[in-house]
């Protein structure tokens, strides 16, 4: 089959795959407390689907998998899931992205199941205000999920963190120290207009700028040569080896090298998490009308269909931007 790649020449070896786009956690920044749009179960893709479009994806190239949400822990095949996709024909490489919560429990039987990698969400180091960020008071959790992370064995893991101003603005050399520590990769995430509630503001975003600034104030930061496809820009604190990455996705778009697509739960493929438009792949995949050939002939043009339809960026900084009809947790981050 033929490699993913779009009229401005980039190559897509990326998906994203949400499993639910349910969570366990209220980040202010991504969902409202009171959030309960949620899509109705009979709509998300089931396993055997969702399998079926990731075999199809590895067959058009795409080599690495990210398992997200919503909270992907709370799919409750999480592991089997994680067994069948390395037991694809072409196995990709398996993360996932998670607020930790349940990577107590699931660390190992995931990394038995053959998951590498995961991200684990982290914004603050101070209790009381994880609490009143996540509306939930469950810290303790997160930080028992990353032991349970690294004795499971699954390396490296990475540390995702979005600053808020006047929230946790000034924890970013705490953070940077903490993970330092615990030899976690910390990553700061520039704060994008994903929210289900519609409150960004561009105004109050705290910059990658500002995040260089303060993290130089106590560290000498110096620019690691080779980014290729990664989001993150990453440095080399106090030379090296330790790194801290930046991912300026408002201030610094880096649109142009980007190999991500994405596949929502209940089954929308999307060129970028910007994008206003999705190609449905539930529908093929239960048109009961068609043969299974058919039906995997049908995606695999759906896949190129969407990767050609790409546009050159997000377009977040253009005046005429219009905010996704989805939140983060909806699409999958
Ligand atoms: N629930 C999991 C978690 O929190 O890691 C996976 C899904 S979450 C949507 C994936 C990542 O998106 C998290 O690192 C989160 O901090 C980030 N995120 C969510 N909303 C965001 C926003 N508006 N701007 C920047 N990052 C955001
Ligand atoms: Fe849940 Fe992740 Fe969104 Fe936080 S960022 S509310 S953990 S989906």
């Amino acid at each position: 089959m033929i490699d993913l790649i779009d009229t401005f020449n980039r190559v897509h070896r990326d998906l994203r795959v949400s499993l639910t786009d349910r969570c366990s956690l209220r980040c202010t920044y991504c969902m409202p407390n009171d959030f309960n749009s949620w899509l109705p179960k009979e709509e998300l893709l089931t396993t055997k689907e969702l399998i079926t479009v990731i075999d199809i994806a590895t067959r058009h190239g795409i080599n690495q998998i990210r398992l997200t949400g919503g909270e992907p822990l709370l799919r409750p095949d999480i592991v089997s899931i994680v067994a069948q996709i390395t037991e694809l024909e072409f196995p990709p490489e398996l993360s996932l992205t998670t607020n930790g919560l349940g990577l107590a429990k699931l660390a190992q039987p995931l990394f038995e199941a053959g998951l590498q990698r995961v991200n684990v969400s982290l914004d603050t180091l101070n209790r009381k205000r994880f609490h009143e960020m996540t509306f939930r008071d469950r810290f303790e959790d997160v930080i028992d999920g990353l032991q349970a992370a690294r004795l499971a064995g699954l390396s490296p893991i990475k540390i995702n963190a979005v600053l808020m101003q006047g929230v946790n603005e000034t924890e970013a050399v705490e953070l940077l120290t903490w993970a330092l520590a615990e030899e976690y990769d910390l990553r700061f995430i520039e704060q994008m207009p994903l929210d289900a509630g519609g409150k960004w503001d561009r105004a109050t975003m705290v910059s990658s700028e500002r995040i260089f600034a303060d993290l130089s104030s106590q560290y000498s930061l110096t620019a690691v040569p080779v980014r290729g496809s990664s989001p993150a820009e990453e440095f080399f604190v106090n030379g090296g080896p330790h790194k801290v990455g930046i991912i300026a996705s408002v201030s610094k778009p880096f649109c142009g090298a980007c190999d991500r697509l994405r596949l929502t739960s209940d089954g929308q493929l999307r060129s970028c998490l910007f994008s206003q438009e999705e190609m449905d792949l539930r529908k093929v995949l239960r048109d009961t009308s068609r043969t299974h050939e058919e039906i995997s002939a049908e995606i695999s043009s759906r896949f190129i269909k969407t990767v050609r339809g790409k546009l050159a960026g997000h377009g977040i900084n253009d005046l005429s931007f219009v905010q996704p009809h989805r939140p983060m947790s909806a699409i999958g981050g």
